[in-house]
Parts: C-alpha cells; structure tokens; sequence
C-alpha cells in the first residue's frame, strides 16, 4: 500500500504542490504548477508560503557539484552552482527546473536546511553528496537529516545514450546497473531517484527519512512543466524553500 507523500494547494493565482510531512518537519517549501507561470511564481510562491520576508538566494544553475552556504553577498549576486545551504533560519532558497529532480534537505536537530538541483550531469558529479558534507560538517547529523524529492523526470520517461551510461559506470561503477531501466526503445531509462537515493544513503541519511513525491514531471504534463515532454521550450518548476 503506498500512501500519497504530496497533495496541491490551490492559490487564486494557481496551483503548487507539497509534501505535507515535510511541512511538519519544519522545513516550508512548495513547488509551483504549470498554471503559476515561471516568471513570477516565486515572488508569489513566497508571498503565499510566507517567505516574502526573507532574502531569497537563487544560483546559476549549470549542473555541476559547487555547494554555496548562503549569505546576503550571494543573494545580492548569484553565483553559479546548483545547491544551497543554510546553516540558520531566516532565508528563502531558489531552484528551477523542467525534469531535474528538485531536493529538499532538512536537519531536525540543528535545523539547518538545504536545496539541490540534480539533474544527470549533477547526479553524476555527486551534488548531493557533496551538498550531504557540507550539511553534516557543519553539525547537522545523518540520523535527523530528512531529505524529499520533488517533481522531476523518473525511469519511465527518461530515456539516455550509452555515453551517460558509461559515464556513470566509470564514476559510479557496477552498483549504477541498479539505476539503468530497459525502455521501450533500444536506449535504457536512468532511475535519478535511485542514484540520489543512493547518495543519501551513503551519506548515512537512513531510507525511511527520504520522503519521494513520485511525480513524473513528463508523466504529468497536466500538473509541470517539463523539458523533454514539452519538446525543449518550456518554463520551469519554481521550487522554493525556507524557515521564517
Ligand atoms: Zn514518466
């Protein structure tokens, strides 16, 4: 039996989703719905989350591994990387994407929390791992870090080369048959939940603290935005996350 981790909330202006367990946690976030736009869906995701108060931190996101803490020179100007860390309350953090998985980590104990965007490239340089260091060198621990993983592209639809393949054998080794899926084609499927799922675990973030949406952003056009469905030209999934 799989219970529903998300559920949506209706706004006068659109829709965004959540996980309700992970509001509990203490971490508020949302990630914002087709029907909000990109544009600005943050300033309004903030304001209905009550966020707005708060600098918001964003990043030029190019698919690496480069972890930032956020401090108000990096709110003022954004650098690139593609994962944020807050070793306090009082900030909003910032993704986009159209398939990449958008992950959502929190400390319960220290309180410190986090946003990563791993798409393939990210997920093979290991962005989550590193992003899990730098949590747990500043004294958040594995056993109270709780990790979710929103709405992004899963083995069902996302389809690759035998170069990413092979790139993630030569990085990752035998355990990344364990992330290959046959497709319906000659190319295989990459499971990106299973390879972050794996990072967390090794990082000692225990499975039953690894909340998942599920959501298929191809799968579910209906509800987001997604790079691969919409054939390139689309707009992004907002995800933002902080503690007032
Ligand atoms: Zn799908």
């Amino acid at each position: 039996m799989s219970t529903r981790t998300w559920c949506l909330e209706t706004t006068d202006r659109g829709r965004y989703c959540r996980l309700p367990a992970l509001t509990r946690l203490g971490l508020t976030h949302g990630f914002s719905c087709r029907d909000l736009g990109s544009s600005e869906a943050d300033g309004f995701l903030a304001g209905i989350l009550g966020l707005q108060q708060l600098p918001l931190a964003r990043l030029r996101q190019q698919h690496t591994s480069t972890v930032h803490d956020v401090s108000a020179e990096l709110v003022k100007t954004p650098p690139v990387g593609d994962a944020l860390v807050a070793r306090q309350a009082g900030w909003a953090l910032r993704l986009q994407t159209a398939d990449c998985l958008p992950l959502l980590l929190v400390d319960t104990r220290s309180g410190h929390y986090g946003v990563v965007h791993a798409g393939w490239r990210g997920t093979l340089a290991g962005v989550l791992h590193q992003t899990l260091q730098a949590l747990h060198s500043a004294g958040s621990g594995p056993g109270s870090t709780w990790m979710a993983i929103g709405p992004g592209i899963r083995a069902c639809c996302f389809e690759i080369g035998t170069e990413v393949v092979t790139a993630f054998r030569a990085r990752w080794g035998e355990r990344t048959r364990h992330w290959m899926r046959p497709g319906a084609g000659s190319r295989p499927h990459l499971d990106l939940v299973a390879a972050n799922r794996f990072q967390a675990a090794q990082a000692g973030v225990p499975a039953a603290q690894v909340l998942d949406t599920g959501l298929c952003t191809r799968c579910r056009r209906d509800l987001f935005f997604s790079y691969r469905g919409d054939g390139g030209a689309t707009g992004r999934i907002i995800t933002l996350a902080g503690r007032p």
